[in-house]
């Protein structure tokens, strides 16, 4: 029984192919579809999700058992919409495990149909070592990140196992300190979403701290802990003929 990380889908939260786009991208993946951004922490026979994306079915079958609990970052489409599964018409869990922050918990509680589904909140706190979350023999702490609201807050995990430490950064509108984020961690696994500044035309309103310009900032040292997930339909890393930088990919194993 090995302690790993899995990664369960690459894609920005809408997945690809986008929802009504019929690019070439897109078409591409037709029979091939990357999901939305979603690891599963896995320790001997039990096993979590990090986020409940669109394509939690899917994903779920990617794993040999059924998850013991679910973290959340965010409350964005492509991390929560999964949710909804656990309720009375497919799951019909009780009583089960969802890790997140106050505010995330807030909404939840809420907001109907969140608040129909048999959770059993669990609450994060940001922070130092006081505030670690245990799984197995893994251990997780949150760490705030800035990203667009106007719902809940965001964070990431830095997850870390027997032998490694591996940080989950799937969504952030900019990098305040990216060595700091990166300093504790082996491998981190950052919001790639997209590749350069002048892929959408409405991407000042979704701000994420694009690939090239990422990819400069960092050392050499910080370079080798790097892979990119979070990919928007319109990025090129997706081509097999795309930019040269280290992509996580869906399926991979990470161990721990
Ligand atoms: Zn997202
Ligand atoms: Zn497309
Ligand atoms: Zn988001």
């Amino acid at each position: 029984m090995t302690t790993h990380v899995r990664v369960l889908g690459i894609a920005q939260d809408a997945g690809v192919p986008h929802t009504g786009c019929d690019c070439p991208r897109c078409a591409r993946h037709h029979a091939a579809p990357l999901y939305p951004a979603c690891v599963a922490l896995v320790s001997g026979d039990q096993c979590w999700l990090i986020d409940a994306t669109p394509a939690i079915a899917e994903q779920l079958r990617m794993l040999p058992a059924f998850p013991d609990g679910i973290l959340l970052t965010h409350v964005h489409l492509g991390h929560v919409a999964g949710l909804l599964q656990l309720g009375p018409e497919a799951c019909d869990v009780h009583d089960f495990p969802v890790y997140a922050t106050k505010s995330v918990h807030a909404f939840l509680r809420n907001n109907a149909p969140w608040n129909l589904l048999g959770i059993n909140p669990m609450e994060l706190t940001d922070g130092d070592a006081s505030s670690t979350l245990r799984l197995g023999d893994i251990a997780v702490r949150t760490l705030p990140i800035q990203h667009r609201g106007p719902l809940t807050d965001t964070v990431a995990f830095l997850i870390t196992g027997p032998n490694r430490t591996v940080l989950y950064c799937p969504d952030a509108d900019r990098w305040d300190d990216l060595p700091a984020l990166l300093a504790e961690c082996d491998i981190a696994l950052l919001d790639g979403s997209f590749y350069s500044r002048e892929e959408l035309p409405r991407q000042m309103d979704i701000p994420h701290p694009p690939i090239e310009e990422t990819w400069a900032a960092l050392s050499p040292a910080e370079r080798k802990k790097v892979r990119f997930i979070h990919f928007n339909h319109t990025n090129p890393v997706l081509d097999a003929d795309g930019p040269d930088v280290p992509c996580a990919v869906q399926g991979e194993t990470i161990e721990l």
